[in-house]
């Protein structure tokens, strides 16, 4: 439902004293994109009239067709608290169009619309909250991040050990102004870690708000000389940082995950959207986890998770249930990390998730023991497979899954993956510090 006109926009430009108007947008890799405007532009904005040149934004088009359009989705637009007060700065997240005003294949916001046309036309509402960790670093004497945190605590351990409380303060505060519901906020379990929780919606704005949210979390940590990463796994022999997404069907305002006569008071489409993850949760690994350091996350011992299974409680799980139910209730999936990009992840959970219901899955038997204390054998015994165990398996497994090529479309699942190859590749060939270490001199 449109909450503004293109009239509203332009009044609240004039009211509002706003200077400057950044039209944003997200790479296929997850990178927030902008073009900054001017008030005077503000009318060829609202018109879908502003131009950028899609060639020079990684995995976008090819130099001959380069001309595409950002129309702003005006629900979106938003004052920045960080920027100055005076001539303030305001946000408008847009889609990418092509000349010919259709959506550009190759835009991730455009990907999850259409997923998301197709669960509406079942009558859903797809909504997803997300649960994003990062680490708080210090910098050093010349203002590049090292991985010194200054910081002692762990996990909901409060002032003054923590000394990223007056920052995560300072972006709770900003983001509320922006309109965000927070939740929670809190230390997490390493040392420098921290989560910020906010209130679910729909799935696309809940993408939309994750690129704003890691801007104001980056942009506000700067302010404080710290650095800000959502890297999954900057430090080791220590936790990671995972973007829990907690996921829920709505029909006509009711919670349709929720049965109060079933077991565990779960609906047989909850049972099947869960299968559903199950079945495809290797093929949007990639997607999910894209970044080779996504892998070294998704290890034993850290409470993220490396198996495939479910269960209502347990942590070790990948897809959890957590307690509330009635309109609370939801599916918790634990593999994700913030450095996706959300837009592809929701849109491959959702085409998992349908999938399931279609296809009438069944999950396997809940999980209840620690899988981190059962070896290889009572795993196989119990049929509980592995997510993919590096970059290199999960494009494979991506490419090897119809039913997440099929939401990315052609022109995106090859720009991806042939960018997620040249990485894996890169990084396959490099000679690292720790083998320096540990080979140089014995060998
Ligand atoms: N940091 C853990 C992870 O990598 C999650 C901790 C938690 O349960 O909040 O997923
Ligand atoms: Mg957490």
């Amino acid at each position: 439902m449109a909450r503004y006109t293109k009239e509203d926009i332009l009044r609240r430009v004039q009211d509002e004293d706003i200077q400057f108007i950044r039209m944003q947008f997200t790479d296929i890799f997850g990178q927030l994109k902008n073009v900054a405007i001017t008030a005077s532009q503000i009318q060829r904005a609202v018109n879908n009239e502003i131009m950028m040149d899609g060639s020079s934004i990684e995995g976008f088009v090819r130099i001959e067709e380069s001309d595409q359009y950002l129309w702003p989705d005006l629900d979106t637009f938003a004052v920045l608290p960080w920027r100055p007060q005076y001539g303030k700065v305001a946000r408008l997240i847009c889609d990418v169009h092509n000349p010919d005003g259709s959506p550009f294949a190759g835009d991730p916001r455009n990907v999850l619309k259409q997923a998301l046309e197709a669960v509406n036309a079942l009558g859903y509402t797809f909504n997803a909250g997300p649960e994003l960790e990062f680490f708080l670093f210090q910098t050093d004497e010349s203002g590049r991040p090292t991985t010194q945190t200054g910081d002692e605590a762990g996990y909901f351990d409060l002032g003054p050990l923590d000394h990223g409380e007056s920052t995560r303060r300072e972006i709770c505060l900003a983001l509320e102004e922006m309109g965000y519901e927070i939740e929670a906020s809190h230390h997490e379990v390493a040392a420098g870690q921290h989560e910020i929780d906010f209130k679910y919606t729909d799935a696309l704005h809940a993408a939309d708000n994750i690129m704003t949210f890691k801007l104001a979390v980056k942009t506000l940590a700067q302010k404080n000389g710290l650095h800000a990463t959502f890297m999954p796994k900057p430090v080791c022999g220590t936790a990671g940082s995972g973007m829990h997404i907690n996921m829920s069907l709505f029909q006509d305002g009711r919670n349709v995950f929720y049965d109060k006569t079933a077991p565990r008071q779960l609906s047989p489409l909850a049972y099947h959207f869960i299968a559903g993850l199950l079945a495809h949760v290797q093929g949007f690994c990639a997607l999910s986890n894209p970044l080779v350091n996504s892998y070294k996350r998704l290890v034993p011992g850290y409470e993220a998770p490396c198996y495939l299974a479910w269960s209502s409680s347990n942590r070790s799980a990948l897809v959890r249930i957590p307690d509330p139910r009635g309109q609370g209730t939801r599916v918790e999936l634990r593999s994700p990390d913030p450095s996706c990009n959300p837009y592809l992840v929701f849109a491959a959970c959702l085409a998992a998730g349908l999938d399931g219901i279609k296809q009438k899955r069944v999950p396997p038997p809940e999980t209840t023991e620690n899988i981190y204390a059962m070896d290889a054998k009572q795993r196989a015994e119990r049929g509980i497979q592995n997510l993919p165990g590096s970059l290199g398996e999960a494009i494979h497994a991506l490419l090897a899954d119809p039913t997440i090529t099929g939401v990315l479309g052609e022109h995106l699942t090859r720009q991806y993956t042939a960018g997620k190859l040249r990485e894996w590749e890169e990084y396959r060939t490099q000679v690292s510090q720790w083998e320096l270490d540990r080979y140089l001199v014995t060998y």
